[in-house]
């Protein structure tokens, strides 16, 4: 059966993953409606060319309209939505039956509520979304019966696990029902001593060892910022409570997490690490399609050969920061990851030193941040006063 897709941050490092697969994909088995960017007017227009049935959207507020009408119109013939009013509007008419949305930041939050209002099943590799706005995404799902199907390599390793082997929801007395044990690649500073890490600079941040990705995430995975961003992603997709959750460096990237079951049984997902694969999976699930993608060989892997290392909190302060934000409540999460978000960008911008990011974060969550986050409106609200914090804090930091 035909499945319409449209593609959020299509420019983007997920974006161009999820051309790939739907490249791959047999004649006519997907169909691309609408693909979005925010800024990259050059990226669309090449969409455009190979699939010139499906919208186009820029979600920037600040594009000359006349601009790009002359651009696009002239060349394609076709006009291009602008703004992010405009993009809403067109994803919940957009017919998707799979909406996958990699934007990156908190922005791809309203972008999934969205497409989760309309019904489609949302393919998501936007962490924030469920970091920052879990519950009335989960709420939403259920009320359109769509399915949030992750994309995220550690989150879509656990969906199929979990899955499969259906441990009971709840808690057995004081034993966890199922442990969740993400793996990390830990990124490029493992080794690093923390005198070191006070030297990081953006250039050496975006290096990892064994993924490419955007800008953020680069940053975000050599902080391990990711990885806190990723245990509450978990805890808010599988229910599951912060202690029963845990986080080992797996330099390899072979391993994509691991979930215990209270008989002690431990099961992983491998394959190599391509976020197509994961991409992949959401787009044909609850299908499993052969790949064309890399598949992992016996030998040259060996599982054996595998390694697991601790991660180190003290060097690493955004893994326990994102711990703590996790158990003292939604909002705390929503301020930590607004408050990395500044923070990344001014590291990026040479403004601050990257050991300043857990700074930042852990002087923004320090503020009360308690309460629900029940609602979009308190959501962004949260979402904006940690960054005025974030900035103010950075503002009075010695030059
Ligand atoms: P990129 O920076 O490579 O791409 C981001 C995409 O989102 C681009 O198309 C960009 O458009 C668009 N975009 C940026 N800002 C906005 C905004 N404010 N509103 C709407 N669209 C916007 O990011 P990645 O692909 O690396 O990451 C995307 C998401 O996926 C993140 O949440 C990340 O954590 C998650 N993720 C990424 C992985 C990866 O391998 N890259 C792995 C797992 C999760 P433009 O090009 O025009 O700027
Ligand atoms: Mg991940």
């Amino acid at each position: 059966m035909e499945k319409r897709v449209a593609v959020l941050g299509a420019t983007g490092s997920i974006g161009k993953s999820t051309l790939s697969v739907l490249r791959a994909a047999p004649a006519g088995h997907f169909v691309p409606v609408l693909f979005s960017a925010h800024r990259d007017l050059e990226g669309l227009l090449a969409l455009h060319r190979e699939f010139p049935r499906a919208h186009l959207a820029l979600s920037r507020e600040d594009h000359e309209e006349e601009e790009i009408d002359e651009r696009f119109v002239h060349t394609t013939g076709t006009k291009i939505s602008t703004n992010k009013k405009n993009l809403l509007a067109l994803l919940a008419g957009s017919g998707a039956d799979v909406v996958v949305n990699g934007i990156s930041g908190v922005a791809g939050l309203e972008y999934s509520l969205a497409a989760l209002g309309s019904g489609a099943d949302l393919a998501l590799a936007n962490k924030e979304t469920i970091v920052a706005g879990g519950r009335i995404a989960g709420n939403l799902a259920r009320a359109h019966g769509a399915r949030v199907i992750p994309v995220d390599s550690e989150h879509s390793a656990l969906f199929s696990l979990l899955e499969a082997h259906r441990p009971p929801a709840a808690r057995e007395g004081d034993a966890p029902s199922v442990e969740l044990i993400l793996t990390a690649s830990g990124g490029p500073f493992l080794d690093a001593s923390e005198e070191e890490l006070f030297h990081v600079t953006p250039e050496c941040a975006l290096q990892h060892p064994t993924w490419k990705m955007g800008r953020k995430i680069s940053v975000d995975s050599a902080t391990l910022a990711n990885k806190g961003l990723e245990i509450i992603e978990a805890a808010r997709l599988f229910d599951v409570p912060p202690q029963d959750i845990r986080v080992v460096i797996h330099r390899q990237s072979i391993a994509h997490s691991f979930i215990r079951l209270a008989d002690g049984s431990l099961y992983a997902e491998l394959s190599s690490p391509d976020m197509r694969l994961p991409i992949h999976k959401a787009l044909y699930y609850p299908e499993r399609i052969a790949t064309p993608f890399a598949r992992l060989e016996l030998p040259p892997i060996d599982p054996l050969d595998l390694k697991f290392e601790k991660p180190d909190g003290k060097r690493f302060p955004m893994l326990p920061l994102a711990h703590f934000a996790l158990c003292a409540g939604e909002l705390y999460t929503v301020a930590y990851n607004a408050a990395n978000e500044v923070a990344v960008e001014c590291f990026l911008s040479r403004r601050i030193g990257f050991m300043d990011i857990p700074f930042i974060t852990q002087r923004v969550l320090e503020a009360d941040w308690s309460g629900d986050a029940s609602a979009l409106e308190i959501i962004m609200d949260a979402d904006a006063r940690a960054r005025a914090d974030a900035r103010l804090f950075i503002s009075r930091l010695p030059a």
